[in-house]
């Protein structure tokens, strides 16, 4: 297929998809038969086909990508920045249909999909040239040198929710750190990971450093996963795959890193600015559509201003209306799942003041969810625990900050969270309490280079930054 790239309602370019699978420098197509079909999720239409490669195109990729691994090991640090400092260029100069892609694919609103799905990702990328060049692949200890050198083989297997920077996070520091890589994305999202494929190709990266499988989690994921010859395993997504996943690298004795679910706290004290708190913490959740495994879902209030909350809550999401600033959720199966735990939630016993899970007036195709704003929840609901995965925010009352920290460290998971205090201080010494990978204390800012992942059951391991890198790296000690 020739002219990769369509043109949208809004005049930007999407990707078209290409029927190939990226192996060892070029494009091939798959041995396996089937197609996956790219729907839009705003308009219920298959945009795309890819290919559903099988455990025969996995290992035709990892066999490429084991060739590659001692000439870009030994590749200058220098040298790997370079190529991704031009990747990042590219990324750049292709942000327009980025944006368009993720648009298409995922149904994020075109402001976000430029603001964030193109962006971030873009930074991120940058950062890890940066990082390539400048990291220390060598340092002294007492009478030792210390080796830090890639793992190897990489099998990186990414959700849909960020689909750019789901793979960035993981591709660019393998690539740093000179490991190869065979990436499967999510099923859903799999045209911007076919662009990232040519970015890479025409940032000079040599063949079989970087091999794109599209395929199924239970096919492609699965067989990349088990694959003996691949040296670390690096998932994001759902509990229960990252469970298995972990558990087949344990019996295979080889590295693995998860970045699984959440449930994150956003703890508003006594003291702190409300209408701000509460304002940022819904549009927090509603970006995206929910579907943001770090999305602060619980927001806690101290009983004395809760209903001053719910209301503030309940006024900021009346703007977002569904077909505009709040995009569908990305398929039927999820828009149903996410209606199942609101109607789970009304069962349960809280109030809605806001949404429900009625399908949204005026909206007759699209997979969108009203955005829900939960009331009395208590602790030990399901909408309270669970991770929804969609426009729904639960807001929890609280006695006094034993309470609040009693509350917020009370999920399986511990990935994100904020605090809000009077002051700085006061916000920091309840985020020192708080079981969780990553705080932002009074709004926070995002930082490229802050260590991302999970306490408990978020998962294991580190995305971005120097601790991202150091997840593709093990050591080896010269003694003198
Ligand atoms: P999922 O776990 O089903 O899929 C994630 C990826 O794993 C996809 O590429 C999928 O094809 C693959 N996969 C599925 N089954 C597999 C298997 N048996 N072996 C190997 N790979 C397999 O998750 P999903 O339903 O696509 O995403 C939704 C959930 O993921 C959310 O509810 C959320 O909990 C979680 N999530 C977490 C993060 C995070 O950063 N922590 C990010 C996004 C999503």
């Amino acid at each position: 297929m020739d002219g990769r790239t369509g043109t949208a309602g809004g005049g930007a370019r999407v990707h078209r998809g290409r029927d190939a699978l990226y192996v060892d420098g070029g494009w091939r197509p798959a041995v396996a038969e089937g197609r996956i079909d790219v729907v839009d999720p705003a308009t219920e239409q298959v945009i795309a086909h890819v290919p559903a490669g099988d455990a025969r195109d996995v290992d035709a990729a990892v066999r490429a990508a084991r060739r590659a691994l001692p000439g870009w090991a030994s590749t200058e640090p220098a040298k790997r920045a370079a190529v991704l400092a031009a990747a990042a260029e590219l990324m750049a100069g292709r942000r327009d249909e980025i944006a368009a892609t993720v648009t298409a694919e995922l149904g994020a609103p075109p402001a976000f999909a430029t603001a964030v799905h193109a962006d971030m990702p873009t930074s991120v990328m940058a950062s890890f040239a940066a990082l390539a060049a400048e990291h220390p692949f060598e340092e002294r200890i007492g009478n030792s040198r210390v080796l830090h050198e890639p793992v190897g083989v990489v099998g990186a297997i990414t959700p849909w929710n960020y689909p750019l920077h789901q793979v960035v996070a993981k591709v660019a520091p393998a690539l740093a750190a000179g490991c190869t890589v065979v990436l499967k994305p999510a099923e859903d999202t799999p045209l911007v990971a076919q662009l990232v494929a040519e970015v890479l190709d025409a940032a000079g990266l040599p063949a079989g450093v970087f091999n794109l499988v599209t395929g199924l989690g239970p096919v492609a994921g699965q067989a990349l996963a088990e694959h003996p010859d691949v040296d670390l395993v690096s998932f994001t997504g759902s509990t229960a795959v990252g469970r298995q996943i972990g558990a087949a690298a344990g019996g295979a004795v080889k590295r693995v890193a998860l970045e699984l679910g959440g449930k994150s706290a956003n703890v508003i004290l006594p003291g702190a600015d409300l209408a701000r708190a509460v304002n940022v913490g819904v549009a927090n959740v509603f970006a995206n559509s929910g579907q943001t495994c770090s999305a602060w879902t619980r927001m806690l209030v101290d009983a004395a201003r809760y209903e001053e909350a719910v209301g503030l809550a309940a006024t900021a999401a009346a703007k977002y209306v569904p077909g505009g600033r709040l995009g569908p959720v990305v398929s039927a199966k999820q828009r149903d799942r996410v209606r199942g735990y609101i109607e789970k939630g009304v069962e349960e016993g809280a109030r809605i003041v806001a949404g429900g899970p009625e399908a949204p007036e005026g909206l007759a195709t699209g997979y969108y969810v009203r955005p829900t704003v939960f009331a009395d929840v208590a602790p030990e609901m399901t909408i309270a625990q669970e991770e929804i995965f969609g426009p729904v925010v639960a807001l929890i009352p609280y006695e006094d900050e034993e309470d609040a920290l009693r509350i917020a460290n009370g999920t399986v998971y511990g990935l994100a969270g904020a605090v809000w205090g009077a002051d700085e201080a006061q916000a920091v010494a309840f985020a020192r309490r708080m079981d969780t990978g990553q705080v932002d204390i009074n709004g926070g800012r995002f930082n490229p280079r802050a260590p991302f992942g999970g306490y408990k059951q978020s998962g294991v391991g580190r995305e971005l930054g120097p601790h991202g890198l150091a997840e593709y790296l093990q050591t080896k000690s010269l003694q003198f």
